[in-house]
């Protein structure tokens, strides 16, 4: 989608570190990172939010988990990882294309801030 900064790093417009691709998922190391690993984790196709899904995207959303899984063993995470869809204004979503937080390297604590 235009004007879409994930979009643009999907595009090759954009530089970004990416560390596992598929033919519809692609995961980038965070610019500002929360954590020693902090990896985002898109769908190719542009979806802005968690409630802009239809029911035929819900394998999608399955694939995005499982590449989080794929990234985490190829990048030999160890002690347990933190996943995170941000998802609206409340959430702190601040890029409208659906992205899942792999956070990892330390410990995090609960409930979130
Ligand atoms: P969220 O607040 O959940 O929307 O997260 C958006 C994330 O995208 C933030 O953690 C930003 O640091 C990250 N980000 C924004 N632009 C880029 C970029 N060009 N490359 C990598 N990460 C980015």
């Amino acid at each position: 989608m235009a004007g879409c900064i994930f979009c643009k790093i999907i595009n090759g417009e954009i530089e970004s570190d990416i560390v596992f691709e598929n033919d519809k998922i692609i995961a980038f190391r965070d610019l500002n990172p929360q954590a020693p690993i902090h990896i985002l984790i898109i769908p190719r196709k542009h979806i802005s939010r968690i409630e802009d899904l239809k029911k035929q995207d819900s394998s999608l959303m399955g694939d995005l988990v499982f590449a989080a899984k794929q990234i985490a063993v190829k990048m030999n995470v160890k002690g347990g990882y933190r996943l995170v869809f941000n998802n609206g204004s409340n959430a702190g979503q601040e890029v409208e294309h659906i992205h899942l937080h792999l956070l990892a390297g330390r410990k995090f604590t609960w409930p979130a801030g």
